[in-house]
């Protein structure tokens, strides 16, 4: 599959591209983390330690296993959330990319529990959905936010299927089959709840059918279109001097 990394390295300095287009896309910030599978040892992940993702280089990529253990032993602090990423890598064979972001665009769906729906064409692999997480209770851990595994096991059950979650007045986690896939995707959940809220506004928005959803993904997941956006992002950060 184009864009699924065939080596650990590959994987590492892809993810340090993934990081640094979804800070230029407005889609992470200080926070938020973003993390690939090995695809040398699939019950393992890349992840960086817990630095702002627009800085993050290939030294500061680290290996976890499902459990959040950092197995580099590196010593250096770990993003809180990373359970998160563990928790769908072990439910979900198929996901091999997962970012945690906190784009206001999602926040007020799950506050006001209003359902996201696909109605932009480029959105359409949320066609049947973004379920809404607000099981966070955990005697350990009182706020809002995914921090034990029995939390990120909680919310990788109600992420099922899908491609992304929401997490009641926090963010969303959205996951992808290739990093290219997942940054393609995340933009696009972006762009769709900015178009939904501004329809609703006035009226409801009328969402994709579920035909013309199946239509659009062979289109959208499609090699062309990955390519296409994931090669002009990685010449954006070129000449922004982005590269590290
Ligand atoms: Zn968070």
């Amino acid at each position: 599959m184009w864009g699924r990394a065939a080596t650990l390295s590959e994987a590492r300095d892809q993810l340090v591209l993934a990081n640094r287009i979804l800070v230029r896309l407005g889609l992470l910030d200080s926070m938020g983390h973003v993390s690939v599978r090995n695809p040398e040892d699939p019950s393992t992940y890349l992840l960086s330690w817990s630095k702002a993702p627009r800085w993050v280089t290939a030294e500061d990529v680290l290996i976890f296993d499902l459990d959040g253990v950092d197995l580099t032993g590196s010593g250096k602090p770990p993003y809180m959330e990373r359970a998160l990423h563990g928790e769908v890598y072990r439910a979900r064979t198929d996901v091999h990319a997962v970012v945690h972001s906190h784009m206001p665009s999602v926040l007020p769906f799950g506050l006001a529990a209003r359902p996201i729906r696909a109605v932009i064409h480029s959105a359409a692999m949320f066609w049947d959905g973004v379920p809404l997480y607000d099981d966070y209770y955990d005697p350990e851990h009182e706020g809002v936010y995914v921090i034990s595994q029995e939390q990120a096991r909680r919310m990788a059950a109600v992420l099922g299927p899908h491609r992304a979650v929401l997490l009641r007045g926090h963010g969303c986690v959205v996951v992808g089959s290739t990093l290219p896939e997942l940054v393609v995707s995340t933009y696009s959940l972006d762009q769709n709840c900015r178009v939904q809220w501004l329809t609703e506004a006035v009226a409801p928005a009328k969402p994709l059918s579920e035909v013309e959803a199946r239509a659009m993904l062979r289109v959208r997941l499609g090699e062309i279109g990955i390519r296409r956006a994931w090669e002009n992002w990685v010449q954006e950060l070129r000449e922004a001097g982005w590269l590290p």
